[in-house]
């Protein structure tokens, strides 16, 4: 599996960018906001809910960061106009956060100010281990000034994450809100679980700290045993479809826009149909929809980074009864 994913990665750059762009359509929303929110109206009837991402990260300098500040401010103003039940995703890199650290946190407040005068949500997605700490104490940082609407993501192959979860519940109390995944960057064995079965029990492990600690749970996988797992430890905790969570009665969090008090969220053209049988159940489901331009620098950088993704996209295109859209 890894050569596999790794000759498609080598030869990948030299196909024609229509091949890839053909492949890329399935996993991005479109190249404008436009497209964006015309793909989420049609979603919007699988009972979904959504996360926008406008693509593209780690900035060469602070300039740069401007245009992303203004695109998620029209991306606010355009989730408001339409009446959307969305919130957004960022990458603090993009907003500078290798280049200098303070500029990115008031970069990153002016984008949480105005969601929050919106009600609505901020998720700041967790990049390479550069910057995991930078981006947690970012969001501490940002909630600390009376900012709650924003939370982070963790990553479940990280050594570090139990301890991450204890630091941020234990700071920010009923407001801690975390996205769980396996993470995508395939980090040093010095700080991360390697193995499939490791990622696996480290992210299910994760998953009932994030419940046991009263945090908001999102959680983000594909993979049958993780959700699988979620679904038990979310019922042997009384935590369920239109049941009020019993950690924090009465129920003065629900905030717009959540589930109660955990939610389950899926990439855009990724095991839909495992997706809808959730959102059937009644469970709450968003999808994550980047968009933008640069969708091609970013796909490539994501395969080069982890191959196996590309396992997964060829599975899915030759096999698509196993990952249904
Ligand atoms: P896997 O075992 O990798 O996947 C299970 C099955 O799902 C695969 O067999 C395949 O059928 C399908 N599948 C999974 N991924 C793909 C794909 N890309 N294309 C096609 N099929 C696929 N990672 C971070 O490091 N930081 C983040 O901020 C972050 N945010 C995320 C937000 C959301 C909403 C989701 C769903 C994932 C996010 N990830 C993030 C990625 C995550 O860490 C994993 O790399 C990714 O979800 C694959 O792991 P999995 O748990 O789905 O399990």
């Amino acid at each position: 599996m890894g050569i596999f994913g790794r000759t498609i990665v080598t030869f990948l750059p030299f196909a024609p960018r229509f091949i890839v762009g053909w492949v890329a359509k399935r996993y991005t929303a479109g190249e404008s906001l436009e497209q964006a929110l015309e793909l989420m109206k049609k979603l919007s009837s699988e009972g979904a809910c959504f996360t926008i991402d406008v693509l593209g990260e780690e900035i060469k300098s602070l300039d740069e960061s401007s245009w992303f500040i203004n695109e998620y401010e029209s991306v606010i103003d355009s989730i408001v106009e339409s009446g959307m039940d969305a919130n957004i995703s960022i990458k603090p890199t993009a907003l500078g956060l290798l280049i200098d650290q303070k500029s990115t946190l008031s970069n990153i407040e002016r984008i949480v100010r105005k969601a929050a005068e919106n009600d609505i949500f901020v998720r700041l997605d967790m990049e390479d281990n550069r910057v995991t700490q930078a981006t947690i104490d970012a969001m501490i940082a940002i909630q600390k000034k009376g900012l709650e609407n924003i939370g982070v993501v963790l990553q479940g192959r990280m050594f570090r994450t139990p301890d991450d979860i204890s630091i941020v519940s234990g700071t920010l109390g009923k407001n801690s809100d975390f996205r769980i995944c396996k993470g995508i960057y395939l980090e040093p064995p010095e700080i991360s679980h390697t193995s499939y079965s490791e990622i696996v029990d480290a992210t299910n492990r994760a998953i009932d700290l994030m419940l046991d600690s009263g945090s908001y749970t999102a959680i983000a996988s594909h993979d049958v045993p993780v959700i699988d797992h979620a679904l038990k430890s979310l019922e042997s905790r009384g935590l369920g479809p239109k049941k009020e969570d019993p950690r924090h009665r009465p129920s003065a969090l629900n905030r717009k826009g959540k589930g109660p008090g955990y939610e389950f969220q899926f990439l855009l053209g990724v095991r839909g149909n495992i997706r809808r049988d959730l959102a059937k159940k009644g469970h709450r489901t968003r999808i994550y929809m980047p968009y933008g331009e640069k969708w091609y620098e970013y796909g490539m950088r994501r395969l080069r980074e982890n191959p196996g993704v590309a396992v997964h996209v060829t599975k899915s295109l030759l096999m698509p009864w196993t990952n249904r859209r």
